[in-house]
């Protein structure tokens, strides 16, 4: 990253959100992998994952009725 870049966000031992200042693009680092994506892509990049983790909760939660509805039910 250049001195006029722009770290969005990061969490430590996880990865990186920046914008290095020179390309254009956002970068998304995570671990050893950065990817380079344009401003359009890294939006629906964010949707895509927040709508995912939002269906992953849905999920979670109808695993953990099902699994107390066999507790109730002797299975
Ligand atoms: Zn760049």
């Amino acid at each position: 990253m250049t001195a006029d870049g722009t770290v969005l966000a990061s969490i430590k031992g996880l990865g990186a959100v920046y914008d290095c200042g020179g390309c254009g693009n956002i970068h998304l680092q995570v671990g050893p992998l950065t990817l380079a994506l344009e401003p359009g892509a890294y939006m629906q990049l964010v949707a895509l994952l927040s709508t995912s983790a939002a269906n992953f909760e849905l999920l979670l939660e109808q695993r953990s009725k099902a699994a107390h509805q066999e507790e109730r039910e002797g299975k």
